[in-house]
């Protein structure tokens, strides 16, 4: 057990005890409406959806095949193993009707072992029509929302393009746990023009909201993004942590997160050869283990 901070497997454990779980992606063929217009064209200034799509995820395939496909790739490494269904690819409550969502739900727990679903979206796209179709669903298996924050800077939202304000946030996570549904906030730290007194902030901000579980990462900047093309240009203020920079930023956060919230995430790992800063080299294991040195110094 990790004496630190709740980690993902200890949270999971509160739901699954001793069942191993492992989430398995989905790629539902969602689009993401701050690139379809209906928000904004472009997308988030950092993004490049295919850097958090696994190789086994394809939208040509149903979802118990894809979701077959993940138990397989990840192998069954333990007999009691388990399953969530990780609706992450784009806005996983966005642009179907609502019996089409119920039934793409629907057919994720229909695959064997499958005992919960995992649903990404945005704050401005989960309507309460979707919270209630969540909620039913929640009654027989946990729904766990992550909500993408990133910030709770409206200043830093509209410099990336997100389309929505920390208001939203704070509402879309106010009703989702109001109905019952595990609540789980996504922030970046580093994003650009904020110093890490600016990202703890926002940690210190979701902490107030009725969250269970927050997943961090470090800002990267991926070939190609719109962030990649204004900082080549020079049009916007990015600091890339170094590695021990962003550890010690990791080790503040951990000081302020009340112990009852998960800190399911603290690093993303994009295809090495997509990301062009940070290039850190250390894999999440090594990440983490350096991680909690640091967080035992940190106790004496
Ligand atoms: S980060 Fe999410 S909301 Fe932003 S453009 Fe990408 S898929 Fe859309």
């Amino acid at each position: 057990m990790n004496p630190y901070y709740i980690d993902s497997a200890e949270y999971l454990r509160r739901y699954f005890g001793a069942y191993k779980v492992q989430k398995l992606s989905v790629n539902a063929g969602f689009s993401c409406p701050n690139r379809d217009g209906t928000i904004g064209y472009g997308g988030c200034s950092y993004c490049d959806n295919s850097t958090f799509t696994p190789g086994y995820c394809s939208a040509q395939h149903s979802v118990k095949q894809q979701l077959e496909a993940g138990k397989v790739f990840f192998g069954r490494k333990y007999s009691e193993m388990r399953y969530l269904a990780y609706f992450q690819s784009y806005t996983n409550t966005y642009g179907r009707d609502i019996v089409t969502l119920k039934s793409l739900y629907q057919e994720a727990l229909e695959v064997k072992d499958v005992v919960g679903l995992v649903v990404g979206t945005r704050p401005d796209t989960l309507q309460q029509q979707v919270i209630e179709v969540l909620a039913e669903i929640n009654r027989d298996y946990p729904v766990f929302v992550e909500i993408g924050a990133e910030t709770s800077s409206d200043a830093t939202l509209r410099l990336v393009n997100r389309g929505h304000t920390w208001a939203d946030t704070c509402s879309a996570v106010r009703r989702a746990a109001d109905a019952g549904l595990h609540v789980g906030l996504h922030l970046i730290m580093g994003l650009p023009g904020e110093t890490s007194e600016r990202s703890l902030q926002s940690v210190a901000d979701a902490c107030k909201l009725p969250i269970e579980s927050l997943k961090l990462h470090q800002l990267q900047i991926i070939k190609g993004t719109p962030l990649h093309r204004q900082w080549l240009n020079g049009e916007t203020e990015v600091h890339c942590y170094s590695l021990e920079e962003y550890l010690n930023l990791c080790v503040r956060v951990v000081r302020i997160v009340p112990h009852n919230i998960a800190i399911e995430r603290f690093v993303a790992q994009a295809p090495p050869d997509k990301v062009i800063s940070p290039q850190w080299g250390v894999k999440n294991y090594q990440f983490t283990q350096r991680l909690h040195k640091l967080l035992e110094k940190d106790r004496q």
